[in-house]
C-alpha cells in the first residue's frame, strides 16, 4: 500500500501530548488522554487508522490473567466496550457469549482455579461448571480428557475497527484531534524539555511523545535514537464455511481457551475462527518494518499450524467436515517477554512507549487508561513494573530479543509457572564467578540480563510448578546451613550507585525521604517516595566518608530508578554513577559469619569495634572491599563489595574459609525463605509504588522535617487509613507454599486481601506469607485462608516474625 493522501486539516503547532499511530493502542490512549484533561492532544497516522496489526485480529477478548493488575486491567477493557458505544455512537462489534476455559493438566487445573479465586477477590465473573453445563453452553465441544471447565460470561469477542473507531470518535468529542495521512518522520528533544515532532505537514511542538507506531514501533523509536527490543512474527488464524449445526443455533457460541491443545477458537459469522502460535515460528521483517507496508497479508501456511489444528479437530470434530473460507496470516510485533513496553523512557524525559502488544483488545482500555494517568496525573494507579519499557537496559540486545520471542510465541499458551526461568536467549550478562558458580553445581536465574545463582546441586535440575519441585530440599539444605552455620550469597545484581562531591549529602537527602547519615560508617535505610506517595523504590545509603556515599537498591529497577534520580539536579562539582557493573558483592550470613570473615581480614569485627549497621572499608583476603554489617537474610552478617576485577579472588577466599565452619555457598532461592522467616519485605513484590508508606510500615523511615523527592504525594497520602497493611502469616501447607498473587480470604469468603511473597521458611518450619490483609483483620491469630493452588488453605496472621523478633542473632 502506499500513502495516496495527504493530512486532511492544518496540524497544531503546540499539542500536550503527540500520540504517534492510530492503531488500537494510539487511539484508546487519545482518547484516555483527552478523557482525563489533555483535550488538545492530537494523534498521527501515516496511513488510516487501523494500518498495522490491528485491521486484522480475530480480536478476541478475556478478562482473567496470571498477574492480579493485568486482570483488573483486562477486566476494565472488557467493560469499557459497550460504555464506548453507548458514549460515541459507534458500534465496537461486541460479542459476548463467554468463554469456556478447558484444564487438560493438573497444573492447568491449579492455574485456573487460582484465576478463578483471583475473580472471587475482585469481584469478576469467572466460575467452574460442569461437565453438563459446558456442553449445554457448547454442544460441539468434546469434553473427554478435560478435568476442569471454567467459564467467563463476559468472554467474547469485538470487531477491531469498530472499537479503534470509537476510541476515535471519543477522542474527537471531547476536543482531540486526529491526523491520518500524516507520518511521524523525525522526534527531537529540545532544550527546553520540550518535543518537536516532524511531519511533511508541519511540525508540533510539545511536552509528551508518545511511540504507539505497533509494528513500526521500532523505526519510529529510531527517530529518538532508541533501539527497542522488539521483532515482528507471523500469526495465523482460519475461518470455516458454515457449519450446519452452527447455522441451526438461535444464540452465539462461547469461545473456547483450551491452552492446552495451543489453540483458540471461537464463532465467526456460522462458522469458526481457530488460531494457533506453532511451534516452528516465523520472523518478519527482521531487518526493520516496510515503511509501505499496509492492509497487507502473508501467504497461507495452515500446514505450519497443522499439529494444532489437529488438536482443535479432536476437540471440536465438525472442524474437521468444514471447508476453510479464509486464512489470515499477519504480523504482530513482540517483545522479549511478550509483555507491553510502557511508560516513559528513563534517559528521555517526555517520551513514552506503548509498544509491542500482543493482546490488544483484552488490554487497550487498560493500556490507555494507565498510561494517561501515567502522563496526566504522574504515575498510573496500578503498579506496572512487569510492563515497565525500563525493565529491559541495552542489554537486551537483538540477538537476546530473537531468541526470547521464538521461545514466547512457541510457549504463548504455556503455563508461565511463578519463579519460572526460561533459558532461550542466555547467556546476556555473567561475572567473573559465573564459570566457578557452574562448577558448584548452580542452576541460575536472570536478574536484569544478569546471570545469578538460585540453588547449588547439580544433581537436582531447575523445574517449575505450582507445587513444591525437587529444588525445595535443596534450596532448604542451604536455608538450614546458613541459620545453622553460614552460608555466602552473590548478591553482586543488587544496583550500586556512588555519590560524590560536596553536594552529595544534600542531593540524596532531596532525593530520598530518610535523612541521609551523617557520620562517615553509618548507613540508613530509605524509601524513594513515588508521584503518588508510594514505595517507588526501598535503598540503603552509606556514608564512606565526608563527600562519599554508596547506595544500593533493587537490581532489576535500575533503569527504572534513574528516571527519578534525574529529577532532581545534582549539585555543580557532584557525581553520582552507577556501579553496578564495576562492583560485586556477597553476603557473609549466619552465625559464623564473624569467625569467617575475621580468617581473612585484620580489622576488628566484634561488636564494640563494627556494630550492626556500621560500614567499615576493610581488606579481605588481600581485597579491598567495603563492608557493611546488615543482612538481608535477618541474621548476623556482613555485605562485602569489591572491584569485579577482585570478584573470583575474594568468593574463592571465602569458600574456603567458610569450608572450615561447614558453611558453603547458598543462591537466591535460599534468600527468599530466609528474609520472609524474618518478615523482610523486597522492592517489586511487597513493596511498591501502588502501596502507601503506612500500609507498608516503612512510614516510620520518612523524615517529615526536610524536603524530598515527591514530599507533597506522600503529605496527601500520609494521615489516610491504611487501605491494607503488610502483614506475616503462616499457612498450613503441605504440597505447595505460597508464591504471591494468591487472594487471602476470612473463613466466611469475604476477601480481605493478597500475597505478595511466600516461601517455605526452613529454619522454623513453617509455610509462611508476606501479604496485604484488610487493617481490621490483622490481629494476631486472626484465622484466614489463602488460595494455595487456587484452594482455600488454612492460616493465621502473625504478630511478629518467627524467626528472631528480637533482632539478637542480627546483633550477635
Ligand atoms: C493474526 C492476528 C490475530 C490477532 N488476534 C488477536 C486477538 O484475538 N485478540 C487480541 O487482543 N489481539 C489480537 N491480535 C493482536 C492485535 O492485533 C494487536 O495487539 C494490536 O492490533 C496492536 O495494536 P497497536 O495499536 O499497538 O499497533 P498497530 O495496529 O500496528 O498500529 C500502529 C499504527 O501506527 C502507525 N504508524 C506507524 N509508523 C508511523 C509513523 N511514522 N507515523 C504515524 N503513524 C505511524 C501505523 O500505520 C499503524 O496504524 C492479533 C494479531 C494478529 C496479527
Amino acid at each position: 500500500m502506499t500513502q495516496t493522501k495527504t493530512s486532511e486539516t492544518k496540524l497544531p503547532s503546540h499539542a500536550q501530548a503527540v500520540v504517534i499511530g492510530g492503531g488500537v493502542i494510539g487511539c484508546s490512549i487519545l482518547y484516555h488522554l483527552a478523557k482525563l484533561g489533555w483535550t488538545d492532544a492530537v494523534l498521527l497516522e501515516r496511513s488510516e487508522l487501523t494500518s498495522g496489526s490491528t485491521w486484522h485480529a480475530a480480536a478476541n477478548i478475556h478478562g482473567l490473567h496470571d498477574s492480579s493488575n493485568i486482570s483488573r486491567m483486562q477486566h476494565y477493557t472488557m467493560s469499557l466496550y459497550k460504555e464506548l458505544e453507548a458514549e460515541t455512537g459507534q458500534s465496537c462489534g461486541v460479542f459476548q457469549p463467554g468463554s469456556l476455559y478447558l484444564a487438560q493438566t493438573e497444573a492447568r487445573e491449579q492455574q485456573l482455579r487460582l484465576q478463578e479465586a483471583k475473580a472471587r477477590r475482585y469481584g469478576m465473573n469467572f466460575h467452574e461448571v460442569s461437565r453438563d453445563e459446558a456442553e449445554r453452553l457448547h454442544p460441539l465441544v468434546d469434553f473427554d480428557g478435560v478435568r476442569c471447565i471454567m467459564f467467563e460470561p463476559d468472554g467474547g469477542n469485538v470487531d477491531p475497527s469498530g472499537v479503534t473507531n470509537a476510541y476515535a470518535v471519543g477522542a474527537r468529542q471531547y476536543g482531540a484531534a486526529i491526523h491520518r495521512f500524516t507520518p511521524v518522520t523525525g522526534t527531537e528533544p529540545q532544550p527546553d524539555g520540550s518535543w518537536i515532532v516532524r511531519t511533511d505537514a508541519g511540525d508540533i511542538r510539545t511536552p509528551w511523545v508518545i511511540n504507539a507506531a505497533g509494528l513500526w514501533a521500532r523505526e519510529v523509536g529510531a527517530l529518538a535514537g532508541l533501539e527497542l527490543p522488539l521483532l515482528p512474527t507471523e500469526h495465523q488464524y482460519f475461518v470455516t464455511e458454515t457449519i450446519d449445526a452452527i447455522a441451526a443455533m438461535d444464540r452465539r457460541l462461547p469461545s473456547v481457551a483450551d491452552r492446552d491443545g495451543e489453540y483458540y477458537l471461537r464463532q465467526e459469522g456460522q462458522g469458526l475462527l481457530v488460531g494457533a502460535y506453532e511451534k516452528d515460528v516465523r520472523f518478519w521483517a527482521e531487518q526493520g518494518t516496510p515503511q509501505g507496508f499496509g492492509h497487507e497479508l502473508f501467504p497461507d501456511d495452515l500446514e505450519r499450524i497443522e499439529d494444532n489444528m489437529m488438536r482443535a479437530i479432536a476437540r471440536v470434530p465438525a472442524l474437521e467436515t468444514s471447508g476453510i473460507k479464509r486464512v489470515i496470516n499477519g504480523p504482530m510485533i513482540w517483545s522479549p517477554d511478550s509483555s507491553l513496553l510502557l511508560g516513559p523512557v528513563p534517559e528521555k524525559p517526555g517520551y513514552f512507549c506503548a509498544c509491542g502488544m500482543i493482546p490488544g483488545f483484552s488490554q487497550s482500555g487498560g493500556v490507555g487508561k494507565l498510561a494517561a494517568e501515567w502522563m496526566v496525573e504522574g504515575e498510573p494507579t496500578l503498579d506496572l513494573f512487569a510492563w515497565d519499557v525500563a525493565r529491559f537496559g541495552s542489554w537486551a540486545g537483538k540477538g537476546f530479543t530473537k531468541a526470547r520471542v521464538a521461545d514466547q510465541y512457541a510457549n504463548r499458551f504455556k503455563i508461565h509457572f511463578p519463579g519460572e526461568e526460561r533459558e532461550a536467549g542466555r547467556p546476556v550478562r555473567a561475572r567473573p564467578v559465573h564459570a566457578m558458580q557452574k562448577e558448584l553445581g548452580a542452576t541460575f536465574g536472570l536478574n536484569y540480563g544478569w546471570e545469578h545463582p538460585l540453588y547449588f546441586d547439580a544433581d537436582t535440575p531447575d523445574s517449575a510448578g505450582f507445587t513444591r519441585q525437587p529444588w525445595w530440599d535443596s534450596v532448604g539444605r542451604e536455608a538450614r546451613m546458613l541459620r545453622q552455620n553460614a552460608g555466602i550469597i552473590d548478591i553482586s545484581n543488587f544496583a550500586k550507585y556512588e555519590v560524590a562531591g560536596p553536594g552529595a549529602e544534600d542531593w540524596l537527602n532531596a532525593v530520598f525521604a530518610n535523612r541521609m547519615p551523617r557520620l562517615p560508617g553509618r548507613s540508613c535505610l530509605t524509601p524513594l517516595i513515588g508521584r503518588r506517595g508510594g514505595i517507588a523504590g526501598d535503598f540503603t545509603v552509606t556514608r564512606l566518608d565526608e563527600e562519599t556515599f554508596i547506595v544500593i537498591g533493587s537490581g532489576m529497577a535500575e533503569r527504572y530508578h534513574q528516571g527519578f534520580f534525574r529529577e532532581v539536579p545534582l549539585p555543580e562539582g557532584t557525581r553520582f554513577e552507577s556501579k553496578t557493573e564495576q562492583m560485586a558483592g556477597f553476603n557473609v550470613a549466619g552465625p559464623q559469619a564473624r569467625s569467617i570473615l575475621q580468617r581473612l581480614t585484620n580489622a576488628d569485627l566484634s561488636n564494640a569495634a563494627f556494630p550492626f549497621f556500621r560500614s567499615q572499608r576493610i581488606t579481605v583476603a588481600g581485597v579491598s572491599c567495603t563492608a557493611l554489617r546488615v543482612s538481608f537474610t535477618g541474621d548476623l552478617g556482613w555485605e562485602v563489595h569489591c572491584d569485579v576485577s577482585d570478584q573470583m579472588t575474594l568468593y574463592s577466599a571465602l569458600l574456603e574459609a567458610g569450608r572450615d565452619v561447614g558453611a558453603g555457598p547458598v543462591g537466591s532461592r535460599a534468600l527468599m525463605s530466609l528474609r520472609v522467616e524474618k518478615g523482610y519485605g523486597s522492592w517489586g513484590r511487597d513493596y511498591s509504588p501502588e502501596w502507601w508508606p503506612q500500609e507498608s510500615g516503612l512510614d516510620g523511615l520518612i523524615r517529615a522535617d526536610k524536603d524530598f523527592l515527591n514530599k507533597d504525594a506522600w503529605l496527601t497520602v500520609r494521615d489516610q487509613p491504611a487501605r491494607e497493611v503488610m502483614t506475616l502469616i503462616e499457612i498450613d501447607a503441605t504440597t505447595a507454599d505460597a508464591t504471591g498473587g494468591e487472594p487471602v480470604f476470612l473463613p466466611d469468603g469475604t476477601p480481605i486481601g493478597q500475597v505478595t511473597s511466600g516461601a517455605f521458611g526452613y529454619h522454623v518450619e513453617k509455610s509462611l506469607a508476606i501479604a496485604y490483609l484488610r487493617p481490621d483483620c490483622v490481629t494476631p491469630g486472626q484465622a484466614v485462608e489463602v488460595a494455595v493452588l487456587g484452594k482455600a488453605h488454612q492460616a493465621k496472621v502473625l504478630g511478629d516474625p518467627p524467626l528472631d523478633p528480637e533482632g539478637t542473632r542480627l546483633r550477635g
